[in-house]
Parts: C-alpha cells; structure tokens; sequence
C-alpha cells in the first residue's frame, strides 16, 4: 500500500506509547509557551516532506504542551477520556473518512447514528422515536434544541421563523435558571434569542432552580415561551427538580421545556442514581456530551428531542417541513447545524456496545464513588471544607488557612493551593467560584480512575495545602 502501511504502524507505536505512559506523566503542569511555540514555528517548507518525519516531528514537538486530560487523574472542567473500543473506532473513522452529512455518502455513518440513537434514547428513558442530531458537543446540542424549541413556538403562534427570521416575530418569553450553563447563554445569542433578553430564576445553595420562584415567573409571562433546566451543575453536579418543572411547563399553551444535561443526563443510565432525573422524560429536549461521561474521544455532542418534525424543520437544508427519504433512510445532515462532517456515530456506537448498559452503569456509579472518596479523604483535614453535596461526580472544596480566617484570606489560601496542585503535577484540578466563594473544583469523569488514583490525589491536594500553609507562616 503506496508506503502508508510503515507509517500508520508507526503512528499506531507513537499513540500507544502516549497512552501506556498516561497514566504516569505529570498531569498539566504549566507550559512554557515560548518553547511551545518554537518548536512548531518552522519555516513553512516550499517542497513536500516525508510525512514520517512530519509525525515524528509532530509528536515531538506538541509532546511538553500535552495535558494528560484523557488520563486517570485529570479531575478540572468536567472532561472524560476515550474508552478502548470508543478510541479504536475513532482511528478507524479517520481510515474510512466518511462524510456523515448525507445517507448516500455513507449508509454506514447514517446507520451507525441510528443505531447509536435508538441506544442512547433507550438508555435514558426518552421516548421512543426521539429524534437524535450527533454534534460537536453540547454547546450545539443546545444550540440545535433552542432552535427546534424557537421553531415549535413560532409555528403554533403562526410564524415560520426559518423563512421569516425573527424581525417581526411574536415575542418569545426565555427563562433559564440562574445557574443555566454559559452554553446555553452562548446558543441564545446565537439563535437570535438574545442572552440578556432572558427571565432568570432563582436558585437555591446547591444551584437547583427554586420552583416557587419559577412558577413566579411563568405566571408573569405569557405567549410563546422556552424553559431551559439543568441536569447536573457543572459545579456541584445539582439536579433542577426536573419533574415539577416539567409540570409547570406542560400546563401551558405554547412552551418547550429544555434540558442541559451534558454530563447530568447519564445518571438516567444508572438505577441508583435515576431518582435524580425523574421527570425527565417529560421535557421536549435534551443536551448531553458523549465525550464527557460516556468517555468517547472529542468532538461529540447529542441533542435529543420528542418532536421530531420541529427538530427537522429547524435544521434541515431543504424544505422546511419533514421528508422522509423514499426508503426510510436516515439523511444525518437534517438533524444537525452541518452539511459534511465526521461520523461521530462510530465512537458512540462503539461505546455502548464495549460497555453494556451494566458497564455503562458501573462506569458513572463508580466515577460518583470516587468523587464521595475525594470528598471524604479532604474533609477530615483541617480547614477543609466541603460546600456541595456530593450528588453526583462533582466536588467543590475551599481551604482555610488558620480558624477565624476572613473569606478573603481563605479565598486567596484557596486560590494557592490550587495552584499548588497544577505545579505538582500529581493530579489536575481548577478553580471555581461558588456563591461568591472561591472553591476547589473535582470532577471526576473517566473511565480509568481507579481509588487509588483518588487517594493519591488527595494525598497530594492535602501536602501541597500543608506546603502554602508552611510558606505562609512568616519565619
Ligand atoms: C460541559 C458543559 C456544557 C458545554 O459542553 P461542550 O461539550 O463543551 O460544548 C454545557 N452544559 C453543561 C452543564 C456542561 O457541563
């Protein structure tokens, strides 16, 4: 094969060397960006080059600005890694280089989206026949649901948004909870919803949207009317009481209940954590990450919805009401922002067949009894303070530095021994701040944390705490 063979089986020992050396490597220590950038800011070579060298090269170079995020102990953001199975079938959608846009151009990517579908909506107890979009990731999960949500709403009022754009539109009354994602923010100004143009609501200490409050405010508005909830604060991993809120919004006229489930939408898949979601089926869509929990590589994002027509209609390139291909065929471009793209059913697909639904299960009940771990080994130390409950895979943790401390000083204590951490190296984790608080925040979200990765982190959390706390001492 035209000389490609010796260098993929290359590629393959530079990737799998990477991987078998993840777990061990320090996790995002700080970069220096000068080097960074000189060791890839070559001249632009006028001739071709020999592409081993390009990829040799390549590795080399990135190599001191990789963080270990698909590592066992990357606990910032909220960030998964790539399951055996999800990481091979990756590699294989870059060999096949399918464009995902069209049937025609590729019955596998379309079936496997399917398939893939039919799995996730089962999964989480959506109503069958959801329609399902494959996305970057829930950015445009929402982005694509707040559209189908803005298409609905206008059609029953009479207007077709798609040909008439919104100058002119009867109004559409948002309300999002006052701990709504900067996503969902992001989508609404995109779609032309504006994100000031929102009514916000209250929500309570864990960042779970008070129900008085909301009802409050649907009985102010009337019309055309969105209600964005959450599952899952990216903080403290809350649930928004998901069923109340869908009775509230189910008893009006002309509203469409969304819900930004991107890492909190898989406790669905859980028995022991369903009680969580209940009333989860009662809302008309759903965001979630497939490169968060279900630990597929990047980019890969769902949106679900229950009104498939109104989902097709809003993202379609063609006619704006619904087509079925002549065979029942699955066009993948209807139900997503893009034309050509990558088959990201493939990973998906992939996934949930390695792991089972028991796997899957196993996988999101375990990450949560890491968090409790973490959460468990920090809080018997001095000063430590644990400020959510511990729900789901989220921990948010603040530092005193002595008793009676002001919350400056222990916001500025805090603040320290995170960066104390990211320099050691042992684990990664990022600041928060919550409720005006500054806060360590653990997510913990792959595949691979094993407890004694969770132990060790917490060793190294609470050494590199004593460090500050000594170099704060005046000699
Ligand atoms: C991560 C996250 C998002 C954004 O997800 P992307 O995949 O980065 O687009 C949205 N909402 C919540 C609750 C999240 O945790």
């Amino acid at each position: 094969m035209d000389g490609r063979a010796p260098l993929l089986r290359r590629t393959a020992d530079l990737a799998i060397d990477y991987m078998s050396g993840l777990a061990d490597r320090p996790v995002g220590r700080p970069v220096d960006l000068a080097a960074l950038r000189s060791s890839l800011d070559v001249p632009l070579p006028a001739r071709p080059m020999d592409p081993e060298t390009v990829i040799a090269d390549l590795a080399a170079g990135v190599a001191p600005g990789l963080v270990a995020s698909a590592g066992p102990r990357y606990f910032g953001f909220v960030v998964g890694g790539g399951v055996p199975a999800a990481l091979a079938a990756d590699w294989l959608t870059s060999a096949w280089d399918q464009n995902a846009g069209l049937y025609a151009l590729s019955p596998a990517a379309a079936v496997a989206e399917e398939i893939a579908g039919k799995w996730l909506i089962d999964l989480f107890g959506l109503p069958a026949g959801s329609s399902v979009g494959f996305v970057t990731g829930a950015t445009m999960a929402t982005f694509t649901a707040l559209a189908a949500a803005r298409h609905a709403v206008l059609e029953r009022a009479g207007w077709s948004v798609e040909d008439d754009g919104l100058i002119g539109a009867p109004p559409i009354s948002v309300v999002v909870g006052d701990e709504a994602h900067v996503t969902v923010f992001a989508s609404l100004q995109m779609i032309g919803l504006g994100r000031a143009r929102v009514h916000r609501v209250a929500a309570d200490a864990q960042g779970r949207m008070r129900l008085g409050a909301l009802r409050e405010t649907l009985a102010k508005i009337d019309g055309p009317t969105i209600v964005a909830a959450q599952a899952g604060n990216v903080n403290t991993g809350a649930f928004d009481p998901l069923e109340s809120i869908a009775d509230a919004v189910s008893g009006r006229p002309n509203a469409w209940l969304h819900v930004d489930g991107a890492f909190g939408l898989w406790a669905a898949a859980v028995p022991e954590l369903r009680d969580r979601v209940t009333g989860l089926a009662g809302a008309d869509s759903w965001t979630t990450d497939a490169h968060k929990w279900l630990n597929v590589p990047y980019d890969s994002g769902i949106v679900i919805t229950r009104h498939a027509a109104a989902h097709h209609a809003a993202m379609t390139l063609g006619a704006s009401y619904y087509v079925e291909t002549t065979g029942g065929e699955r066009d993948p471009y209807n139900w997503v922002p893009e034309s050509s793209r990558r088959a990201r059913g493939f990973t998906i697909y992939a996934a949930l067949r390695s792991l089972g639904r028991d796997g899957l299960a196993d996988l999101i009940a375990r990450c949560c009894g890491h968090a409790r771990r973490m959460a468990d080994a920090l809080r018997e130390a001095e000063g430590v303070t644990i400020l959510n409950d511990v729900v789901l895979n989220q921990v948010l943790v603040r530092f005193a530095p002595r008793d009676n401390a002001t919350s400056a000083e222990i916001d500025e204590f805090t603040r320290k021994v995170i960066l104390a951490v990211q320099q050691d190296g042992t684990c990664w984790l990022g600041g928060t701040t919550w409720r005006g608080m500054g806060a360590m925040r653990v997510s913990v979200s792959n595949w691979s944390t094993t407890d004694a990765d969770i132990d060790v982190s917490a060793k190294a959390i609470l050494r590199c705490r004593a460090a500050v706390a000594a170099e704060a001492i005046p000699a």
